[in-house]
């Protein structure tokens, strides 16, 4: 594995086409298990880190973002990572903020309601990875299930010539969705967290038994939130796959999601419905606990 610095040294270093994994690093297993996949095609697997400004609101929460280069470049490697492209501000943002990239109303509900600018940021930094490193693929989580349907937006509206590849939800052993922010978490608040994913949980035993009315869905998630006075729910909604809208029933490919405040943590969950089966997707559950809280 190399690690580089500039575009320009990326396309120089890949022989073949490219598979790409964005990250803002503090790598765990979910960010492995796409840079896994994407060691898997064949191709030249490039791992980015990039913590990116401009997707925080708050300023305080980008410096409390977990940072540590020298760990996420063992553990890309590991995975299978054959150059690790970890850029400066000035790579990314030559000419300042001044191009963005939005992408109109996929980005509004949800995430977009609570963080404004948010999927600007996000969009404008995938257009950026995508220009510069010309990627055949790349690999997305499907935790950020709104996120997902941003990138295949940004990537239909602009013409990218890439295959936007989605990967399941690994989660720690007790079911929370694994998030580089976990490490954030106080221990006095660890259990509440589960909150989320068992909100969601109950939701998918209900779509399982037939339940397609998103209000009825979103009760019954709801009521299993509330248990938990701790957790702060932002949002709770059902929404359609592709266009992140909240829908009213789930006549379409959907996902339930949440979003939620646990001792000033903000976390994010989701899990996936196919409309026709309405069998859902919980993800993948680590069977011992996560890297995340190895020592440094
Ligand atoms: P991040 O470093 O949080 O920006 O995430 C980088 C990529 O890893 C994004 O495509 C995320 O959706 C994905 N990712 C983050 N957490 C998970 C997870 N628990 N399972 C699967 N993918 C994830």
């Amino acid at each position: 594995m190399i690690i580089v610095r500039t575009f320009g040294e990326v396309r120089a270093a890949a022989h073949s086409a490219v598979s790409l994994v964005p990250t803002m690093g503090y790598l765990h297993e979910g960010h492995m298990s796409l840079i896994g996949a994407a060691s898997q095609t064949g191709d030249t697997t490039v791992v980015s880190l990039f913590v990116n400004p401009t997707q925080f609101g708050d300023s305080a929460d980008f410096v409390a973002y977990p940072h540590n280069e020298a760990r996420d470049a063992a553990i890309a490697e590991a995975a299978g990572c054959d150059i690790f492209f970890a850029p400066s501000a000035d790579e990314v943002y030559p000419l300042g903020h001044r191009v963005t990239v939005s992408v109109g109303g996929v980005g509004d509900a949800m995430e977009g309601r609570f963080r404004h600018g948010h999927f600007e940021g996000v969009a404008t930094v995938v257009a950026k990875l995508f220009a510069g490193v010309q990627p055949r693929r790349a690999f997305f989580g499907r935790k950020d299930a709104q996120q997902l349907a941003v990138v295949r937006t940004l990537r239909d509206g602009l013409r990218f010539p890439v295959e936007v590849i989605g990967m399941p939800t690994v989660r720690e052993q007790d079911g929370l969705a694994l998030s580089s922010r976990n490490t954030q978490i106080g221990k006095g608040v660890r259990r509440e967290a589960l909150s989320l994913s068992r909100a969601l949980f109950s939701a998918a035993d209900a779509i399982e038994q037939g339940e397609r009315d998103s209000a009825a869905i979103a009760k019954i998630a709801r009521s299993v939130a509330a248990a938990t006075p701790q957790v702060e729910v932002e949002y709770l909604e059902v929404a359609d796959s592709m266009s992140a809208a909240p829908i009213e029933e789930i006549d379409r490919d959907a996902f339930v999601a949440i979003a939620a405040k646990v001792g000033g943590v903000r976390l994010i969950d989701n899990i996936a419905v196919d409309a026709v089966t309405l069998a859902t997707d919980r993800g993948i559950m680590l069977d011992k606990q996560s890297i995340l809280y190895e020592e440094d």
